[in-house]
């Protein structure tokens, strides 16, 4: 049984704890594994860490187009190109900003019983790894900025779902900021 568990917020020290290396693929892990996800359709997100669930182990989960990505102990062993766009983290609720990552990754990985597997990625999926993987080092988005202001507030009152019908210029980038509210991770 897999439960929804509270999601740690910025501001928690655990949230920035390097989390150490998955050696034991028993039912604990798989516990945590399922919980990730749980926790992740809930909020609902993309991807969420073990740290975020106050774990400071290197596991973490990423769902894209209804594929479950179960990632223990995952390196990016390749990347390609630079893709910027906007981006947002559970733990950092109702901020969003630009953030500058690589295009594609290639994560070398070991799922829930320790068999290896190499998985590629661009566009959300690619930028959700990368997200997810810094969550493992106890980095967040925020880290990229050079100052705060470059952080955008999204609301999600009703003014955002006129937005997404709108075809304007501000209609347009709220339709994106609420593109990226769903793919916070
Ligand atoms: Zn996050």
């Amino acid at each position: 049984m897999s439960s929804v568990r509270p999601i740690v917020l910025l501001g928690d020290p655990r949230l920035r704890l390097r989390g150490e290396t998955v050696d034991s693929f028993g039912k604990p892990l798989h516990e945590l594994l399922d919980d990730l996800t749980a926790t992740m359709r809930a909020a609902p997100g993309v991807g969420l860490a073990a740290p975020q669930l106050g774990e400071p182990l290197r596991a973490c989960v990423v769902e894209v187009e209804s594929r479950l990505y179960e990632l223990v102990n995952p390196m990016i062993v390749r990347s390609d190109g630079t893709d910027r766009d906007l981006e947002g983290c559970l733990s950092v609720p109702g901020y969003v900003a630009y953030v500058t990552r690589k295009e594609k990754v290639w994560v070398v990985a070991q799922d829930r019983r320790g068999k290896k597997f190499k998985v590629a990625g661009s566009g959300l999926l690619g930028r959700a790894m990368q997200h997810e993987l810094d969550h493992l080092d106890g980095k967040l988005f925020i880290d990229y900025l050079e100052t705060m202001d470059e952080l955008i507030a999204v609301g999600t009152g009703p003014a955002d779902d006129e937005a997404e019908t709108a075809d304007d210029a501000v209609g347009a980038s709220r339709v994106r900021t609420r593109k990226a509210v769903r793919a916070l991770s």
